[in-house]
């Protein structure tokens, strides 16, 4: 789940979120517009989850209405190892597009 999303509803109420999750998919959304590949809603899925299980996970239980502060503070800490995780998980898909197998 998108943290717009999270956090369009009430702002006090507790959730558990992966910040890991929400930078992953940022951090694939910019970087396949800057590839010569495949930018199918699969291929982008596939990357996410190629670079999630190669990065920790980091969840963080927040009221919503923190939760933006709190993702950006974590975000600053793991960037560069999120932009080589995903980078490395685009060209893996981009080489191997998973969905040419039917
Ligand atoms: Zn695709």
């Amino acid at each position: 789940m998108l943290i717009e999303e999270l956090t369009k509803n009430s702002q006090e109420d507790k959730v558990l979120f992966n910040v890991m999750e929400e930078m992953v998919r940022r951090t694939v959304d910019e970087k396949i517009e800057t590839m010569d590949m495949c930018k199918c809603e699969i291929c982008r899925l596939n990357a996410c989850a190629i670079a999630l299980n190669a990065l920790p996970a980091c969840y963080v239980t927040s009221r919503r209405g923190n939760l933006l502060a709190y993702v950006s503070g974590e975000m600053l800490n793991f960037k560069s190892q999120v932009l080589v995780e995903t980078t490395k998980a685009l060209l893996m898909v981009k080489n191997h597009p998973l969905h040419d197998a039917k």
